[in-house]
């Protein structure tokens, strides 16, 4: 472990795990990525008999440099042996028709958000102990939904750290926000704004940049913070369950060792994705990661043309978690593929951000498209997807994960690859219910409301409403605040003055 983490943009060398995950976001605007990662190695053969957790600890090893065995071993049994899961392995697998789903929904906010931000909470007190942070940390992040309340449910009560989250007040869906309002811990924090969804997360960048206000938290003991997915800390819990899934096959007597497999990733920011090829470095036998999008088909085209360009319409869609243009977490794949070449890196996302649009060199290019392919669904499509899964095996995709099934359908189609597929599947359908009766069972009757149309659901189909979201609706509303987007600082100023954080 020669440099450990490193900034894709070259500014950064030689931090260390725990750093890094306390600062989140490099100095030079880059990503940490691990320089080390193609001398480490996992050999599959000795991952066949063991637990969620025990594999967990295995990959965070290989990482975490500066965390001892005891602190690894001491996250991952907080986030995945602590009764947050709904059985007893956070995740499955299900064969479905000629493929396999990798359910990574189960856990307590029912999206697959719970795999990182259940451990993030304990990897980042951990590090503050390692780094001698005497100080408290407050998590801020924007959300569009599904973050918000993963990482609320994570940061809930744990000492140290508050947690603040704003939400567009009127972008999100009835379910994502009673799930955030209805949030319990005295060190949480849920603010409805009156903008939308760019609105507030600009508002917390601009938080984050506002020296001066920066460090008049810094005198009050408080560093600011962020949980969002290009914190190394959200990445490397989701190498896990890649590797868990393919052990699973082997076990099923499906694959043998060393055959390699296809993945498709609902995608969005990369995040998901992007941990698959770091398992591939890894020793993970892949064949071909399949990126799937929705119409906001970004990804799409880099994929076909090597030309990431955002200068285009934005769709919003009902898998609202993949609406996105800024694919962050591919900044770490290219760093990699072009051998890190950081200056290569910084000329790039230097053109993002002026012209909104880069072209990578066809060597680049070539590598991409090696392991990578991209395609994408319309709504209709995915709607139909939904439906014919199950009118046909009975089996109930969320939006995100329809996406995913219909691209690796085409994908078959076109390219008669018929490599044992896994398809990670990222939210329960009953987060979004409501798209999901419609797909299947046409228009909502009128008069039911978000949480008739769950009960409904499970009435129709027999599949039952996953608990973290049965009784929403009579739960207890405990967060009221709402501020005008000029004011989201002043919020956190109100917090801290409360002593919300300093518990
Ligand atoms: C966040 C999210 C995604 C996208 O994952 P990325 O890591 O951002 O690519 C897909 N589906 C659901 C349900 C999500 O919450």
């Amino acid at each position: 472990m020669k440099e450990k983490y490193i900034s894709t943009r070259g500014g950064q060398k030689n931090i260390s795990a725990s750093a890094g995950i306390i600062a989140g976001l490099a100095t030079d605007g880059g990503l940490y990525v691990p320089s080390f990662i193609h001398d480490i190695h996992i050999n599959i053969n000795d991952l066949i008999n063991l637990t969620y957790s025990a594999l967990a600890e295995k990959v965070f090893s290989l990482f975490l440099d500066d965390f001892t065995p005891e602190q690894i071993h001491h996250c991952v049994s907080q986030a995945y042996d602590s009764g947050l899961f709904e059985m007893d392995e956070p995740v499955c697998v299900k064969e479905v028709s000629d493929r396999f789903f990798l359910e990574l929904y189960h856990g307590p906010t029912c999206a697959f958000k719970d795999m990182a931000l259940t451990i993030l909470p304990h990897l980042m007190t951990t590090s503050m102990k390692i780094q001698g942070i005497k100080k408290q940390i407050l998590i801020l992040t924007a959300t569009s939904g599904d973050t918000g309340k993963a990482a609320l449910a994570g940061f809930s009560d744990v000492p140290g750290i508050g947690i603040m989250v704003y939400y567009p007040k009127n972008g999100v869906s009835t379910i994502q926000e009673k799930q955030m309002l209805t949030q319990t811990g005295r060190n949480t924090r849920v603010i409805g704004v009156d903008g939308n969804f760019d609105d507030t997360q600009n508002g917390v960048k601009l938080i984050f940049s506002d020296t001066p206000f920066n460090q008049a938290m810094d005198q009050a003991g408080v560093l600011l913070s962020s949980a969002n997915s290009i914190n190394i800390g959200r990445l490397l819990p989701q190498i896990i369950y890649y590797f868990f899934s393919y052990v699973k096959l082997v076990k099923n007597g499906k694959i043998h060792p060393g055959d390699p497999i296809n993945f498709v990733v609902p995608t969005g920011n990369f995040g998901n994705i992007l941990a698959g090829y770091y398992a591939s470095l890894i020793g993970l036998p892949v064949n071909r990661f399949i990126c799937a999008s929705n119409a906001n088909n970004i990804l799409t085209d880099f994929f076909k043309t090597g030309c990431y360009d955002r200068n285009r319409n934005f769709y919003k869609t009902m898998s609202p978690s993949m609406d996105i243009l800024i694919s962050s977490n591919l900044e770490r794949l290219l760093f990699d593929l072009s051998g890190n070449n950081a200056p290569a890196l910084a000329k790039l996302m230097t053109q993002l951000q002026n012209r909104g649009h880069y072209h990578v060199s066809s060597e680049l290019f070539k590598k991409t498209t090696n392991l990578f392919s991209g395609g994408f669904t319309s709504e209709k499509a995915t709607a139909e997807s939904i439906k014919e899964m199950y009118a046909q095996f009975h089996y109930l995709m969320d939006p995100h994960t329809a996406v995913a099934n219909q691209v690796y359908e085409t994908y078959r189609r076109q390219t008669g690859d018929s490599t044992p597929a896994v398809i990670l599947s990222t939210a329960s359908p009953y987060k979004f219910g409501h798209s999901v009766y419609q797909s299947i069972f046409g228009p909502i009757p009128e008069g039911l409301n978000d949480f008739d149309v769950l009960k409904s659901l499970a009435d129709k189909t027999g599949v039952p409403i996953p608990k973290p979201l049965t009784n929403l609706d009579k739960k207890p509303d405990l967060h009221h605040t709402t501020c005008h987007k000029d004011q989201m600082a002043e919020c956190i100023s109100d917090f801290v003055r409360e002593a919300k954080v300093n518990q």
